[in-house]
C-alpha cells in the first residue's frame, strides 16, 4: 500500500515538475533547465548603470548613471534584473506569456529570485511587492494575469506581502514599436491606485517581466510616488 501511495505521489511529482529540461526536453536529474541551457542564458554583468541596470563595455571605476537616467531620471529609484531578453530566455518569457504555459512560472520566479539578491534591492527591506498591473482585456487574451502570477509565487518563496494597489485605468497599445517618447505619451494616466489602496510610507518593489525603455515601470513609480510611498525599486525577469 504505502509503496503504491509512493509511486502515485511520484506520478503527481512528475505531472508537476517534469524530470526533462523546460527548453530543450533533454531528461533531468533536478531542476528545470539542463546545465547546457542555463549556460546559455545570457547574465548581465557589470559594468552597468546604477539605475536602469543597462549594460556597458569598458572600465568604469566606481557606480555610474547611464546618459539616459541622468537627462530622465525615473521615478524609481533602480531596477535591478539579471538576464538579456535574448534567446531561451526570451522563448520561456513569450511561452509563459502567449501559450499558456503556467507551469513555466517556477523557473522565471527563480530568475525574480536572483534580482532580488542584487544589492541594490536587498541592501533595504521593503513593505510589499507591486505587480505592474495588466488591463483586464489583456487578461482576458491571455487567460491569466501572467505578472500577478509570478509576484504570487514570489512573495510566497520569500515571505513579502504582496501589495495589489495598482490598476490599470486605460488599455494601451502594445509598446514594442514605440520610440521612448511615444510610449511616455501612451502610458499617460495608464495607471492609477486602487481604490481603498495606501502606499502612504511604504517601501515598494514594483516587478514586472521584461525591462525595455523601463517607461511602464516609471509611470507606475510616480503613481505610486505621487500617493506619498517613502521609496520605489523594480526588478523584472529580465531586460532587452
Ligand atoms: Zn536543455
Ligand atoms: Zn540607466
Amino acid at each position: 500500500m504505502q509503496a503504491a501511495l509512493n509511486t502515485l505521489y511520484q506520478t503527481v511529482v512528475n505531472l508537476c515538475y517534469p524530470p526533462f529540461c523546460l527548453s530543450c526536453r533533454r531528461s533531468l536529474e533536478e531542476g528545470w533547465l539542463c546545465r547546457d541551457c542555463l549556460e546559455s542564458a545570457v547574465r548581465i554583468k557589470a559594468p552597468f548603470c546604477q539605475i536602469c541596470s543597462r549594460p556597458y563595455t569598458g572600465e568604469f571605476g566606481a557606480p555610474f548613471s547611464c546618459p539616459d537616467c541622468e537627462d530622465h531620471p525615473p521615478a524609481f529609484d533602480c531596477v535591478a534584473t539579471r538576464y538579456q531578453a535574448t534567446g531561451i530566455v526570451r522563448d520561456l518569457i513569450h511561452r509563459f506569456k502567449y501559450s499558456g504555459e503556467f507551469h513555466l512560472r517556477n523557473l522565471l520566479v527563480n530568475w525574480l529570485e536572483e534580482a532580488l539578491s542584487d544589492p541594490r534591492i536587498s541592501a533595504e527591506p521593503f513593505d510589499g511587492l507591486v505587480p505592474v498591473p495588466l488591463h483586464p482585456t489583456r487578461i482576458r487574451e491571455r487567460g491569466y494575469d501572467q505578472i500577478a502570477a509570478l509576484v504570487e509565487l514570489l512573495g510566497k518563496r520569500a515571505g513579502i506581502p504582496v501589495c495589489l494597489c495598482l490598476r490599470r485605468s486605460r488599455y494601451t497599445e502594445s509598446q514594442t514599436r514605440f520610440s521612448r517618447k511615444e510610449r511616455l505619451q501612451n502610458l499617460q494616466n495608464a495607471f492609477e491606485l486602487r481604490k481603498g489602496s495606501s502606499v502612504l510610507g511604504k517601501r515598494l518593489l514594483l516587478v514586472d517581466d521584461v525591462l525595455t525603455t523601463g517607461s511602464t515601470l516609471d509611470e507606475c513609480a510616480r503613481v505610486l510616488q505621487s500617493h506619498g510611498a517613502q521609496s520605489v525599486r523594480a526588478i523584472t525577469v529580465a531586460r532587452r
